[in-house]
């Protein structure tokens, strides 16, 4: 973890200091070697939270997006089981950061824990769907929109059915070189990705609407597009039968 409580103060690691857990109020200590990122481990046990997992650059670099105090947040459930929000915001509305393979328990575990959660999910694991996001950069509509079904990518295939509200991050910039985010919508077998830049969803993460406005537009986009795909695929079947019309008339030896 990035945090550990000294004298009543969220503190980040430094060498040969000992804190507190934010959770659970363990012993911590601060481990500030040369090979994995500055963190607190707790003394001599596991992980108190199981949900957690190591931190990389990439985790970090989305936390420190958004306040210190939403950050590695401990939360309890009316059971009294605890965890460890990623981001947490003060009206209970919590983001998570996730990078490495997940069960689909867990997710659903995280899903009924938290409640009103939206996930951001690393979506450079697989060296095929990388290669894939680069294929369809030159697909997006002027309005951000991009229908990737054909292109069954894994990250898409793992996560629609999971959670309601998933941002997949590429690791990419938009044409104007600010980095951005897709929302993944997916219905009727259509799985399509909707662009938003990095400063835009931490802007609207931290205003109070959240991110309510951007999924509401996203889905009329959807709507559209949508209906576009439906429109092309009726004009394919009425040529089609045409085809099939002209072949009977003309080609059909049997007739
Ligand atoms: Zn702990």
């Amino acid at each position: 973890m990035n945090y550990a409580i000294i004298e009543g103060k969220k503190t980040m690691p430094q060498k040969q200091l000992k804190g507190k857990c934010i959770s659970c109020g363990s012993e911590m200590i601060a481990k500030c070697g040369d090979v994995k990122l500055h963190h607190w481990a707790h003394k001599g046990k596991r992980h108190c939270d199981p949900w957690w997992e190591n931190e990389t650059e990439w985790h970090r670099g989305w936390k420190n997006l958004f306040p210190e105090d939403w950050r590695e947040v401990p939360s309890k459930d009316e059971n009294g089981v605890k965890h460890i929000a990623d981001i947490k915001r003060p009206d209970g509305f919590f983001i998570e950061f996730q990078n490495s393979a997940i069960s689909i328990e867990e997710v659903e575990s995280r899903n009924l824990f938290y409640k009103n959660l939206v996930w951001v999910v690393n979506g450079c694991r697989s060296v095929l769907d990388l290669e894939k996001s680069i294929r369809f950069s030159g697909l997006i509509t002027c309005e951000g929109i991009v229908d990737v079904t054909s292109m069954g990518l894994r990250v898409c295939n793992k996560w629609k059915k999971l959670a309601s509200h998933i941002f997949i991050d590429f690791k990419d910039n938009s044409s104007d070189g600010r980095k951005r985010i897709f929302y993944l919508i997916s219905v009727d077998k259509c799985d399509l990705l909707c662009e938003l830049q990095v400063e835009d969803f931490v802007l609207m993460a931290k205003s109070r609407g959240g991110m309510k406005p951007f999924i509401q537009k996203a889905h009329k986009l959807k709507d559209e597009v949508i209906k576009s795909i439906d429109e092309k695929i009726a004009i394919e079947n009425e040529n089609k039968r045409k085809r099939r019309e002209w072949e009977k008339k003309f080609i059909d030896p049997f007739r």
